[in-house]
């Protein structure tokens, strides 16, 4: 089969390589459609410190069984799945905790190699986080289903109160646009997009937000004019940047929360004033990755049409051109888009 393969930071290789074998309980997926992310964009442009090269590439996808591994009865040859990229081992001391999204064991078990024609979904992934996809579900949405996992995730640890108002900054991104939506689902009575790009902060308010502001004016003062005087409940930041952090924290209302969802770069640090901390109480929270219960309640709102994928998927091509969306993404030009391995498409992109 054919594979994408991460070769060295900048550069990727489609290369020729023998068809995944089916283990105990793993399926093998023709790859109907892959999706590109942050994740895979930043470890392109500098590699990840898991990757040992050359390096099977990219993470989120939907697929139909070809094969199936001893043991499973849940999955058929000819049914279309989309799966999580990871399972928690559900033994290690974060499992027993319940925090099951820092589980000790997610760096070996990451499953990477969905821009491929052929992808495997280990045992313990096809167990856990793997779901059926409902015919009326498009391929392209169903492959949404980690990213958005990770926004459920989010938004259940932020613990929103029923009609809590919110600010989102980074909201033009692909995980920005997910989180209007899910915060709508959520109960937000107030949602303020913040973001650089004027045309899809337009497009956060077909998808949600109530308000739609430039970096430049997400200022306290205005926060707190469009929240009756007090600033936002919370404050999410999905651009993993450092000062985005900070600013957020100078956002939030008194007693309010701030999710740090983004991932910033390594070694870098933050300023926080401590008055905000202490005397106006902030919450400052962060959160990592998906657990299964927020990967269930993700394909739950995908195959229910309460979460929109195909307005944050800007672009598709085949192996070939994932070299050209990620150049287009470090660009800022797309947030997201699909590849079609086996060069057929679902009308969805
Ligand atoms: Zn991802
Ligand atoms: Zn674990």
């Amino acid at each position: 089969m054919r594979a994408l393969f991460f070769v060295a930071p900048g550069q990727l290789s489609v290369m020729d390589v023998p068809d995944p074998e089916p283990g105990p309980g793993d399926l093998i997926v023709a790859v109907d459609v892959a999706l590109t992310c942050g994740t895979d964009l930043k470890a392109y442009l500098r590699g990840h410190r898991l990757f040992k090269p050359p390096m099977p590439f990219g993470h989120e996808f939907a697929g139909t069984v070809v094969r199936v591994g001893s043991g499973v009865d849940r999955f058929r040859v000819g049914d279309r799945v989309a799966a999580a990229n990871s399972a928690p081992c559900g033994s290690c001391s974060a499992c027993k905790q319940g925090e099951t999204g820092l589980c000790d064991d997610l760096d070996k078990h990451l499953n990477w190699g969905a821009f491929a024609e052929r992808a495997r979904i280990p045992a313990p992934i096809v167990r856990t986080n793997t779901f059926h996809i409902p015919d009326h579900l498009a391929a392209s949405t169903a492959a949404a289903l980690e990213p958005l996992a990770t926004v459920v995730h989010g938004v259940e640890s932020a613990r929103l109160r029923l009609a809590g108002t919110v600010a989102i900054l980074g909201a033009t991104g692909a995980i920005g646009q997910l989180f209007v939506q899910v915060l709508r689902l959520a109960g937000a009575s107030r949602i303020i997009a913040v973001g650089r790009s004027t045309r899809r902060l337009a497009q956060t308010t077909v998808l949600g937000a109530d308000v739609a502001l430039g970096v430049p004016d997400a200022t306290p003062e205005r926060l707190r004019a469009e929240t009756a005087g007090v600033g936002p409940d919370l404050v999410v930041d999905a651009t993993g940047l450092p000062e985005m952090w900070e600013l957020g924290a100078a956002l939030a209302r008194r007693g309010g929360t701030m999710l740090l969802f983004g991932g910033c770069a390594s070694g870098t640090t933050v300023t926080f004033d401590t008055g905000r901390l202490h005397y106006d109480a902030l919450t400052v929270r962060g959160v990592f990755h998906h657990t299964p219960r927020s990967v269930e309640a993700a394909f739950r709102l995908l195959a229910a049409g309460r979460v929109q994928v195909e307005p944050i998927l800007e672009d598709r091509s085949d192996l070939e051109g994932v070299e050209r969306l990620l150049e287009r993404m470090a660009r800022r030009e797309i947030v997201k888009a699909a590849v079609y391995p086996c060069g057929h498409a679902d009308g969805a992109a």
